[in-house]
C-alpha cells in the first residue's frame, strides 16, 4: 500500500510549473523542491548562467527561460515558450523580487521605479500572461509577498508598498478565479537568508539588514520552498490561501 507522501507526491508528477526569480534564493529552492516532487519545471530570471546551473542540479526535467519581469513582452514570450515545450502550465510561482531599502527623504526615485516595476507590475504581468493557460488546467498561482506586505517598517516604505500591493492584487485575483477552479496562494516570508539585501545601496540600511540577520536564526530558502509543494498538493476542494512563515526569533 502506498504511504501518504507517495500518494500526494504523485498528484504533482508530470505537471508543469514556472518559477520566476529562480536564479537564486527562494525561487531556486522552490524550483528544486518542485522538481524533486516530480514536476516539470521552467525556471525564469535574467541571469541565465545561474538557470543553466540549476537545470543541471535539479533531479527532474528543467527548462531554463530567460525573462525580465519588468517587460510584459518578455514575460509573455517566456510563458508561450514553456507552454510550447511542455504543452501545458499547471502552476505559476510568482517570486521574482527586489528590495532597495532607504528613507523617503532624498531617495533615488529610480530605485522606487525598479521596485514597483519588478515586485508589483512584474508580478501582475506574469499573472496576466499565465492566466489563460492556468484556467485551462485549473491550475495554481503562488504569489510571493512578504511580512512587509502586512507591516511596513521604517526605511522600507516603497518595498512594503509593493508587497501590500501584491497582497491586495492576490486577494482580488483569488475572488476572480476561484470559481473557475484556479487556486491562489499568498506566501508571506519573514527574514530569509538570500541575496535580497545585497541590492540595497544605502550603506546605513545595508548595515541594519546585516545586523538583523546576525541577531537571529534567519530562515533558509528551503524553509519557504517547502510550503509550495504543500499548497499545490492539496485536494481540489482545498485552497490554501495564505502561508505566513517567520523565523521564530523575528518579533515583528
Ligand atoms: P534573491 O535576491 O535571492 O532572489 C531574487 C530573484 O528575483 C532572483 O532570482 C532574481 O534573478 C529575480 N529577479 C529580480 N529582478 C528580476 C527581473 N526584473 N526579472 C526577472 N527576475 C528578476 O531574493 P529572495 O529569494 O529572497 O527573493 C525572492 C522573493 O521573496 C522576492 O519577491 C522577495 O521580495 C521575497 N521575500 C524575501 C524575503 C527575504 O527575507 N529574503 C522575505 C519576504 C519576501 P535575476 O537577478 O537573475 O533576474
Amino acid at each position: 500500500m502506498a504511504n501518504i507522501s507517495e500518494t500526494t507526491d504523485s498528484d504533482l508528477r508530470g505537471k508543469v510549473a514556472l518559477v520566476t526569480g529562480a536564479s537564486s534564493g527562494i525561487g531556486r529552492a522552490t524550483a528544486l523542491a518542485l522538481s524533486g516532487a516530480g514536476m516539470r519545471v521552467a525556471v525564469g530570471a535574467r541571469r541565465t548562467d545561474r538557470l543553466s546551473a540549476l537545470a543541471d542540479a535539479a533531479p527532474g526535467e528543467v527548462m531554463s527561460v530567460p525573462l525580465d519581469v519588468t517587460s510584459y513582452d518578455s514575460v509573455a514570450v517566456a510563458i508561450a515558450q514553456v507552454v510550447e515545450r511542455f504543452g501545458r502550465l499547471d502552476a505559476l510561482i510568482n517570486n521574482a523580487g527586489l528590495m532597495q531599502s532607504g528613507m523617503i527623504l532624498g531617495a533615488d526615485v529610480r530605485e522606487w521605479e525598479r521596485m514597483v516595476d519588478t515586485n508589483l507590475l512584474g508580478s501582475m504581468y506574469a499573472v496576466h500572461a499565465a492566466l489563460p493557460h492556468l484556467i485551462e488546467t485549473q491550475g495554481h498561482i503562488v504569489q510571493v509577498s512578504s511580512t512587509s506586505g502586512r507591516i511596513a517598517s521604517l526605511g522600507s516604505g516603497v518595498y512594503a508598498a509593493t508587497k501590500f500591493g501584491v497582497s491586495a492584487f492576490t486577494e482580488s485575483l483569488r475572488q476572480e478565479v476561484t470559481s473557475q477552479g484556479v487556486r491562489v496562494t499568498l506566501i508571506e516570508p519573514g527574514f530569509v537568508a538570500t541575496e535580497l539585501t545585497s541590492h540595497i545601496t544605502d550603506e546605513t540600511m545595508r548595515q541594519a539588514a546585516s545586523e538583523i540577520a546576525d541577531s537571529m536564526r534567519t530562515l533558509e530558502a528551503d524553509d519557504i520552498a517547502e510550503a509550495v509543494p504543500y499548497a499545490l498538493r492539496q485536494p481540489e476542494h482545498v485552497s490554501v490561501n495564505a502561508i505566513l512563515i517567520r523565523p521564530t526569533d523575528q518579533v515583528r
